[in-house]
């Protein structure tokens, strides 16, 4: 058996990267920035005043209570034409440009108007106060985000702000998601003796997306040899896929139909990962007909041996090659582990899946369902998180597990 550290690094150092694309700002939500992104303007513009009262002369309101002269208006969007003197004040609305002679705006719940052209000023001020000043948040000329990072609604703001039309990113990729298996029913039809539904090909098209790519679903694909070595080709060819997902027939059974294909048409490595559950993987790439080598990954066909395989080694794999750094992995965290878990060594580290909550001392703590077998998926449904079991005979209430977060 492989060690899982030593199955990612084999895998990573497998997987290409991609030429950088310039892409519109919306089209690169999700996606990591390639390049520095600096800016040509100052953010904010112009010096604007930061609350709704009356631009005025610091001097003028030293002392107070003060009655000044309210000589105009102005709103934000308006450009202002009238300067503030001595002794006088302009009403001005959140955002409006700071007019000039103003050095300081008093806001209007320390005023009191008195008729249409007085105001009195009950609280001192001091030259500078409420005024935002051009380039306070972005001065021109300013990197505002380096090389990766993740274009989050956020930095999508700020990229607005700055005017930054189009960005260089890491590309989405596309990755195609086929299932295996002549007992897979998919279109709702009563089960015949022997048939299951279909419900890897379901999560793993969520799951990719969720990982940041696009996914092409492929559809289910009999154990039938031709007709699989013909839906790989089309999928790296027709449907131009970056990576290969499938389920499925990677095992020891006598129509591990994936097995046979991919050993003959593509360059594949066969894991027994110490780990459990998803112990069997595949994985290798295939050339497309651009000569390009597509990496494959071949998942277990038990549901939750895939979920757990494409969480632990497919999903780093997908982001790493989309620029993700380290944020490609899941965060990893220290548990509270509320109950025993039983085992036996068997020389692999289990992945249960458990849920984690905050508890009332302030830390995280983890608890998980008893029925862990690797087809009993709707019990792994609602975990957040991958509990890690050490080889050895188990761990008890209260000892710190590690723990994955599944987001
Ligand atoms: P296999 O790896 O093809 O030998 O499949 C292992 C187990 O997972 C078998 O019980 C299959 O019926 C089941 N299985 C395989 N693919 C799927 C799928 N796409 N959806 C649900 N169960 C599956
Ligand atoms: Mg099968």
């Amino acid at each position: 058996m492989t060690p899982l550290d030593d199955v990612r690094a084999l895998v990573l150092s497998r997987c290409p990267s991609f030429e950088p694309v310039r892409v519109s700002r919306a089209d690169a939500a999700g996606l990591v920035l390639a390049a520095d992104v600096l800016s040509t303007e100052d953010v904010p513009p112009f010096h604007n005043t930061a609350v709704d009262g009356y631009a005025v002369q610091a001097a003028d309101v030293s002392t107070v209570p003060v009655e000044l002269h309210v000589i105009g208006e102005l709103a934000a969007g308006a450009a202002p034409t009238i300067e503030v003197v001595k002794g006088s004040a302009i009403r001005i609305m959140t955002g409006a440009p700071i007019p000039p002679g103003c050095d300081a705006v008093v806001m209007v719940e320390d005023t009191e108007r008195i008729g249409d052209h007085a105001v009195k000023i009950n609280a001192p001020i001091s030259a500078g106060a409420n005024i935002r000043r051009a380039g306070s948040d972005i001065p021109a000329g300013d990197v505002v985000f380096t090389a990766g990072t993740i274009v989050s609604p956020t930095v999508e703001g700020v990229l607005a702000s700055v005017n930054a039309i189009e960005v260089l990113v890491h590309r989405r990729i596309r990755v195609g998601v086929i299932s295996t298996g002549d007992e897979l029913v998919v279109d709702g039809s009563t089960l015949q003796p022997g048939q299951i539904r279909e419900s890897n090909k379901s999560m793993l098209v969520r799951l990719v997306e969720e990982s940041g790519a696009t996914a092409v679903d492929l559809g289910v694909v009999r154990d039938d040899e031709m007709l699989l070595q013909a839906a790989l080709f089309d999928a790296i060819n027709t449907h131009r896929c970056d990576v290969l997902v499938t389920s499925g027939g990677v095992s020891m059974g006598d129509y591990d139909v994936v097995k046979a294909v991919l050993n003959r048409i593509a360059t594949m490595d066969w894991f027994q990962i110490a780990m459990k559950p998803a112990k069997p993987l595949a994985f290798g790439t295939l050339s497309n007909a651009k000569g390009v080598d597509v990496p494959v990954f071949g998942l277990p066909g038990n549901p939750v041996s895939s979920l757990v395989s494409f969480e632990l080694i497919a999903r780093p794999a997908i982001r790493t090659m989309m620029g993700f750094g380290s944020q490609a992995w899941r965060p990893l965290v220290t548990a509270v582990l509320d109950h025993d878990i039983a085992r036996n060594p068997d020389g692999k580290i289990h992945f249960d899946r458990g849920t984690a909550t905050w508890g009332s001392d302030g830390r995280v703590h983890v608890s998980r369902p008893t029925s862990q077998g690797s087809h009993q998926l709707a019990s792994s449904a609602l975990a957040n998180a991958l509990v890690h079991v050490p080889d050895g005979s188990g761990l008890r209430a209260g000892d710190n597990v590690v723990i994955t977060f599944l987001g």
